[in-house]
């Protein structure tokens, strides 16, 4: 087969797909001569709170800001205070926990389902002690975490819910997408994510328009209008440019969830292995498939020999956050469960522009590999 490599994500390929249309987007908003808080972060945040379901949509500079801001503004409106504790899952980005310890909160990790790898819906109840006021979950990989459940746990023991939705843009359980479920959700749009800017980004959807007006305030200084502040805010505003790039890359996001599931499809009909574990799909909703995340207990030796073949893998993560230096505190926790995963987890490529004959040698390489 005539291909040397594939790369992890062809984000080049991704864009100038659609070149001809951001572009023309670029250039309205050059030509308008308006660069932030304009009219396409506005449109914007209308298209993406009705794609996702939510009454209200708030742009900010990131996705780490999204979560941290929403904390911080529920800080604003009296719903937390310094030292609530937050259940997160133990093996997420670091972003989810960096937006609980921003705001002097506590995170308390909870273990993921090993079917899944999401948090285990089981566990909670046995973490929540009267200081615990909310709870972060997190659509890890693409796949909505069983929001019913959570709810049902979070509402009996009157928990605040963020979703942390930065990587199931479109991802649906039940009917309803991820950005729908919580009080509040956040998003980024981060290159690489499903819906990705050409730059940084990032949303929080919510339906609560107390928590919608504080954002808004949060964002720009803690104002409201120009030069009075009500609040202490930051800087943290979603531009113009990458508001104007995410509305043309919204039209296209379903057709590119749609083309990652067939090449999912493909992966777990064709990669068999007995030494990879391949993920779950879930039975009642769709999963958007950010990564395709495999399992083998041989992951160093899968990604050389993959790498060997020219197939390029990353881990995410290979470090989990209660073992990163930056958080020696918690480096005593005993979260088996979570430092197994991140022992064994591989995402293979998966992307909106692979075509057939890659998805076809990524199978077929992934069946040569012997330990
Ligand atoms: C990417 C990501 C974030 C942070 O988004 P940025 O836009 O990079 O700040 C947060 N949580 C998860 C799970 C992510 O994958």
């Amino acid at each position: 087969m005539n291909i040397n490599k594939i790369p992890f994500l062809d984000l080049k390929a991704i864009n100038l797909r659609l070149k001809s249309e951001l572009m023309e987007a670029i250039n309205k908003v050059v030509d308008s001569g308006w660069y932030i808080n304009g009219n396409h972060v506005t449109t914007f945040e209308n298209e993406f709170s009705t794609y996702c379901g939510s009454k209200y949509c708030v742009g900010v500079a990131n996705g780490l800001d999204a979560l941290t801001l929403t904390l911080r503004a529920w800080k604003v409106m009296g719903k937390l205070e310094d030292g609530d504790e937050v259940i997160v899952p133990a093996n997420t980005y670091i972003a989810s926990i960096l937006a609980i310890t921003e705001n002097n909160l506590t995170p308390i990790f909870i273990e993921p389902s090993e079917l899944t790898l999401n948090l285990d819906i089981e566990k909670i109840e046995g973490l929540i002690s009267p200081r615990t006021k909310a709870i972060l979950p997190v659509h890890l990989y693409g796949r909505l975490v069983e929001m019913p459940l959570l709810l049902d746990i979070a509402k009996k023991h009157h928990l605040l819910v963020l979703e942390d939705s930065a990587q199931a843009h479109g991802a649906i359980l039940n009917h309803q997408r991820a950005g729908s479920w919580g009080d509040a959700s956040g998003f980024s749009f981060y290159p690489g994510k499903n819906l990705g800017a050409l730059g940084d980004g990032g949303a929080i959807t919510t339906d609560d328009l107390e928590l919608f007006s504080t954002l808004k305030a949060l964002r720009n200084y803690g104002s409201e209008e120009r030069y009075r502040n009500i609040i202490l805010g930051v800087n943290s505003r979603l531009d113009e440019i990458q508001a104007s790039m995410l509305s043309v890359k919204l039209k296209y996001l379903d057709s590119d969830t749609q083309r990652r599931q067939e090449i999912a499809t493909s992966y777990l009909a064709g990669i068999k292995n007995k030494n990879i574990l391949l993920p779950l799909t879930p039975i009642n909703g769709q999963h958007v498939w950010h990564l395709f995340v495999v399992r083998t207990k041989y992951r160093d030796e899968l990604q050389k020999y993959l790498l060997g073949r020219g197939v390029e893998t990353l881990i995410h993560y290979p470090i989990p956050p209660h073992k990163q230096l930056a958080y020696t505190k918690y480096s005593n926790l005993e979260l088996n469960l979570t430092d197994k995963i991140h022992a064994e987890v591989l995402s293979i490529p998966i992307g909106p522009t692979m075509s057939d004959e890659q998805v076809a040698y990524v199978i077929e390489a992934c069946n040569d590999f012997k330990n």
